[in-house]
């Protein structure tokens, strides 16, 4: 199985290659908004829609005219791939079973005071490619770029974006899925939560960075600093530009950390289970860590990375109490969110809460698997492989889990 992978990588462009790739972020954007203006004065007239071919020569067809010069400028491969998106956004508005809308126009960033124009271009006979520490693009020529990682194949496609102040081209590439495992010896599930972002039925327990924490400090520091200052001033500025600074700073730890994380949990079992977030999202998280969305980083990132390695990745079905279940003799208890610790009503066994819901998501996951007939037969149990040893990890924090309770 082939898979599509993204690495993304820092461009360092001279001025007169930003001033392009600002003004070909304009024009990807001008070209969706003629080719949807076309699109609506054609279903008005006939009920019918331009097709990606149509799109195409069209474009071509515009190029002749003076008015229309700048098509010439743009990148070719560009403005077509502008055409298809736009034909597949048109076709999902009237897939029922899809909730997209009907496209919308574009609108420039003067008017959004935001600077997130991009575009994507496809590599047709290797005019984008790494050369000379740099990458080569049509029409702009070779820009300096950060390499932190090599490429695993060819180049499909850039796009080519800038968020908080830099520039960024985000390469995909076509891989070579690892065939799947044969043997399903491990499985482990994970419970997410908001106090540890992570705890595995394993004894893996990932707390929250503290980079991302003294970050947000900063963060609130400045956006008090900011709303001092008069608006549009030197100062007001300066502010607003650290501010820009810091936001992306804390996406870029954010990314490494989830990153980090869902490296270590894919390699660390056969079977990987998770819990909807969807469904947990609304039940449990109060604020910050919805925002942030590093839970679905980091089962995203698992899914993919799972997928590559040939691992197998499960979410448990919406509905499946997972927390408060005593992981010695399965009894449910009913507590709040601030209980972190407790001791089975039914046989006593004290447990930490986060465990003994990772413990019983594993569970579930199992059975599902074995009715999907993916699992064979039940897992041997006590199988431990102890978690990837990381900065991040704390294992077993508490030293509960083991011993009993005395009997009252
Ligand atoms: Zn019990």
């Amino acid at each position: 199985m082939k898979k599509t992978i993204r690495y993304n990588y820092r461009l360092k462009p001279t001025a007169e290659q930003e001033v392009k790739l600002v003004e070909f972020g304009a024009y990807a954007r001008g070209v969706w908004n003629l080719l949807l203006s076309e699109n609506m004065r054609r279903y008005r007239y006939d009920k019918t829609f331009l097709f990606y071919n149509e799109m195409a020569s069209l474009i071509k067809d515009l190029k002749m005219f003076d008015e229309f010069s700048w098509l010439k400028d743009f990148d070719s491969a560009a403005s077509q791939q502008v055409a298809r998106d736009l034909e597949t956004a048109l076709k999902n508005s009237f897939n029922k079973g899809r909730v997209q809308k009907f496209p919308t126009f574009k609108v420039s960033f003067k008017q959004k005071k935001l600077h997130d124009d991009s575009y994507r271009s496809v590599n047709t006979n290797e005019n984008i490619r790494l050369e000379n520490n740099g990458i080569t693009i049509p029409k702009i020529g070779t820009v300096k770029i950060a390499l932190h990682r090599k490429l695993k194949s060819k180049i499909k496609s850039a796009t080519f974006k800038m968020r908080h102040g830099k520039w960024y081209v985000s390469l995909t590439q076509k891989v070579e899925c690892k065939s799947k495992k044969q043997v399903l010896s491990t499985l482990v599930g994970y419970d997410i939560n908001s106090h540890y972002t992570v705890v595995g039925s394993n004894g893996l327990y990932v707390e929250n960075p503290k980079v991302l924490k003294k970050s947000s400090t900063k963060l609130k520091q400045i956006q008090v600093q900011l709303s001092r200052r008069k608006k549009g001033s030197n100062r007001w500025h300066k502010t607003k530009s650290r501010l820009n600074k810091i936001h992306g700073k804390i996406s870029s730890q954010r990314l490494a950390f989830a990153h980090e994380v869902s490296c270590s949990i894919a390699k660390s079992s056969d079977i990987i289970v998770f819990e909807d977030l969807n469904v947990k999202g609304m039940q449990q998280f109060n604020g910050q860590m919805v925002n942030d969305n590093v839970m679905g980083m980091i089962t995203e990132l698992t899914r993919y990375k799972a997928e590559l390695n040939g691992v197998v990745y499960h979410e448990i079905g919406r509905f499946v109490k997972s927390s408060g279940i005593c992981y010695g003799c399965k009894y449910e208890h009913k507590f709040d969110l601030s209980v972190r610790e407790f001791s089975c009503e039914s046989c006593g066994l004290v447990q930490c809460r986060d465990l003994a819901a990772a413990k019983s998501v594993a569970d579930t996951g199992e059975k599902e698997l074995i009715a999907n007939g993916i699992l064979a037969r039940a897992l041997p149990k006590f199988q431990q492989k102890s978690a990837s040893k990381m900065k991040v990890f704390e294992q077993s924090k508490f030293g509960v889990g083991s011993e009993k309770k005395e009997a009252a």
